[in-house]
């Protein structure tokens, strides 16, 4: 990953954050080299799956919400809530840490451990520690941002109910407290974009949200159907993946992220916003339109925009692997798209799993994190407001109320 000098220069000169809080190099939660990285990715029920566990006279419902489109209409919606993901996500990731040795002692949803390198990626609240934890009063703020995705086709097409029964197989009678009841399921070919934001990680710490990510949607982990009926895939756009990954060093997007409205009901539609355009004469396009439309003076070449606009010049260029933009010497952000999108998690899945496994590293984990612990705690006595590394407490850290989004 080419990184200019100028960049790299400019991050480690910044000042520390939070006052003299020492840089980390461990943990992306201090450190100066750290990137921003957002996950688009558009996904496809296969089977059935619920999302949510709710009941509603003798039927279990999954979650829907009713969403506004702009002509003043209201369009009903399945519900994937991001806090469902989040939570089987971190379950694998903590699967994965407890397989290859962390021996930090107990750290599982809701007592999370507040001193291993998941608990400094997705949060914890410090408030809960036992007194004389290493952590106690610290908070420490997710880095991982999960946004809740809402189907594209309405309830109308998606949703559909099954009656469950339990038969006792001797005498032929049907059993169980709930006997038969109904269950509303997400039918097959339902799809969901979904996003996620990874703000200021290191490359392990992208490896984490990968390897959550594509183990969960390969193994059907994302669904609170307990009997394991159906899963989710990638949507396949003309042989490629529906994935678009953007990475900036300095959190600066000049793209927007392939976005769609709560209210979009239009399966081609959207399918277009994740097709791969890489490697094509068209792929320059949409960007020229989008530069161009902002006041932008645009040149175009083979496989480069020049845009121009009082003093700044952004340069977009294509190499058939991923698209970057640059303003004069330093790379704002680079775009993956289809299987780049995907090898580019998978790489980092791969990284993630060598760093944890190496216990020298796992070793140097825990003495940066409890210094780092100490220094914060340091200032908790001082000014309690800045308890926190990523610059205050934060309320929304505890993962206690994560959703059991997962069948196990
Ligand atoms: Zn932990």
């Amino acid at each position: 990953m080419a990184r200019s000098r100028r960049q790299a220069e400019a991050a480690n000169s910044q000042p520390s954050r939070g006052g003299g809080l020492p840089r980390t190099t461990h943990t992306g939660v201090n450190a100066a080299d750290t990137k921003t990285v957002l996950i688009s990715a558009l996904l496809e029920v296969t089977g059935q799956v619920r999302f949510g566990d709710g009941t509603d006279i003798a039927t279990t419902v999954t979650e829907k919400d009713v969403v506004l489109a702009p002509d003043g209409r209201s369009v009903e919606k399945a519900i994937w809530a991001g806090t469902k993901r989040r939570g089987v996500d971190r379950r694998t990731i903590h699967e994965l840490r407890n397989r290859v040795g962390w021996d930090g002692g107990d750290c599982y949803i809701p007592k999370l451990c507040g001193m291993c390198p998941v608990c400094w990626l997705f949060g914890f609240t410090g408030t809960t520690q036992e007194q004389g934890s290493e952590v106690k009063g610290i908070n420490a703020k997710s880095r991982v941002l999960y946004a809740t995705s809402l189907s594209i086709q309405d309830t109308a097409q998606c949703l559909n109910r099954h009656s469950r029964n339990q038969v006792d197989e001797k005498a032929q009678t049907t059993a169980g407290s709930a006997g038969i009841h109904e269950e509303e399921v997400i039918v097959g070919g339902t799809r969901f974009p979904t996003y996620t934001s990874l703000i200021r990680v290191l490359d392990w710490e992208i490896g984490a949200f990968a390897h959550a990510f594509l183990e969960n949607v390969n193994s059907n982990r994302y669904t609170a159907a307990s009997r394991g009926q159906g899963g989710m895939k990638v949507v396949d756009l003309d042989g490629e993946p529906a994935v678009v990954v953007d990475e900036s060093l300095f959190g600066v997007f000049p793209f927007a992220a392939p976005k769609v409205s709560a209210s979009e009901t239009d399966v081609d539609r959207v399918s277009k916003l994740f097709a791969a355009t890489r490697n094509s004469p068209l792929s320059l396009q949409p960007f020229r339109a989008a530069l161009e439309a902002e006041g932008f003076m645009v040149e175009a070449a083979a496989n480069k925009l020049t845009a121009t606009g009082g003093n700044v010049e952004l340069v977009v260029e294509t190499d058939g692997k991923c698209l970057v933009v640059r303003q004069g010497p330093d790379e704002l952000m680079k775009r993956y798209y289809g299987s780049e999108a995907v090898g580019y998690l998978r790489q980092k899945q791969i990284e993630f799993q060598k760093q944890l496994a190496d216990s020298k590293w796992r070793g140097e984990f825990k003495n940066e994190i409890k210094g780092y612990a100490q220094k914060l705690q340091g200032k908790a006595g001082e000014k309690p407001a800045e308890a926190s590394g990523n610059g205050g407490t934060d309320a929304g850290t505890s993962d206690g109320g994560d959703g059991d989004g997962g069948g196990d």
